[in-house]
């Protein structure tokens, strides 16, 4: 392979421009301490302008989380990033808001698209993506942190125990969101996951609990989405904000659990004759393909084509030869606080 370059980021977070608690050089700040390269603020129906740019050694870009709010049920939450303004106003008609962020040079993820409410206040209700016939957004966010600590309030009790012991209750993203993907993916589909955590930094008051349970520093040591990069990123936002975007658009990028271990140093390639790919990207075969996999620490890695495990090992290093062609993707588990955790998911390399 050419030389890459990767960085960490997060890429679903709000400020108080919408329900958030930090300003965002406080966000910037909450970034830098947890070692993040770039933070994107995705406020909720409110795309803030003038606020980009390097904060010492953190990239600060904006994105926007658009949903109709006079929709009932609350569903259908869509991160849009690199637009150019206010998109809001079409919120209400979800391929339409799709289209015209394509129009703009953006590009659109679906937000959460399974969720599991809970029953302690209609504040926590589920929000998932409900219109699944849109086409045209680059990808689903396979894994928000508080949407799965919000699956685990299933009760009182629940909800106190997961708030005193918040790692026990991060596992994975949900089944039924890798399912649909692998779906989407068997129809031909090129669609990309990223993961972030969609901090506030709200305070919680349940029962005895009256505090911030997930300040913003804590949630971007947790699920971040990293990139792939040809070139280095040199320390100018327009230069490095085009770096970010264009990986997230290729899906040179996966999703890292990094509070177990660092994600970071995680590769996934294929080569077939002279062709090489990396995650992300289509493989005209020739003859066979051979896939490796490399992981920065032992563990469970598993290669899935079209959604099935066909190879497995405990370790750090995978490489699996067929000539069998489909869309193949990494997961990688790990065993943290008394059980088994998601630790790294791949994008897909799609092998023709
Ligand atoms: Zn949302
Ligand atoms: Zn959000």
């Amino acid at each position: 392979m050419n030389n890459t370059y990767e960085y960490t980021g997060n890429l679903h977070v709000h400020t108080s421009y919408s329900d958030g608690q930090a300003l965002h050089t406080e966000v910037v700040q909450a970034a830098a301490k947890a070692g993040l390269d770039f933070v994107i603020v995705t406020d909720h129906n409110v795309w803030v302008d003038k606020c980009e740019g390097y904060y010492d050694y953190v990239l600060l870009l904006v994105g926007e989380e658009i949903h109709d709010v006079r929709r009932r049920p609350q569903a259908n939450h869509l991160l849009v990033y690199n637009t150019e303004g206010e998109l809001s106003p079409l919120a209400s008609d979800p391929q339409g808001l799709i289209d015209a962020a394509n129009q703009q040079g953006g590009f659109s993820y679906l937000a959460h698209p399974y969720e599991y409410g809970s029953p302690l206040s209609p504040s926590l209700a589920p929000i998932p993506w409900a219109d699944w016939d849109v086409t045209g957004y680059a990808g689903i966010e396979i894994w928000n942190y508080m949407s799965e600590f919000k699956a685990r309030m299933r009760n009182k009790l629940a909800a106190l125990f997961y708030a005193h012991f918040p790692t026990l209750g991060i596992r994975g993203p949900f089944q039924a969101t890798l399912r649909q993907w692998d779906q989407l993916l068997a129809q031909g589909r090129r669609v990309s996951a990223i993961g972030g955590a969609d901090a506030h930094g709200n305070t919680y008051s349940m029962g005895p609990i009256h505090r911030q349970l997930f300040p913003y520093e804590y949630l971007f040591r947790c699920i971040n989405t990293h990139i792939v990069t040809e070139r280095p990123f040199i320390g100018r936002l327009e230069n490095d904000k085009q770096l970010i975007y264009d990986a997230l658009r290729a899906g040179h990028t996966w999703v890292g659990y990094d509070l177990p271990a660092s994600t970071a140093g995680f590769r996934f390639h294929a080569r077939s004759g002279s062709k090489q790919a990396l995650m992300g990207d289509e493989l005209a075969r020739a003859g066979a393909t051979i896939f490796e996999i490399q992981t920065p620490a032992s563990a469970d890695i598993r290669l899935l084509l079209n959604g099935q495990i066909m190879a497995r090992t405990r370790g750090e290093y995978l490489k699996f030869t067929t000539a069998e062609p489909g869309v193949y993707r990494v997961e990688v588990y790990r065993n943290y606080r008394l059980g088994r955790r998601g630790w790294i998911f791949s994008n897909p390399i799609y092998v023709t």
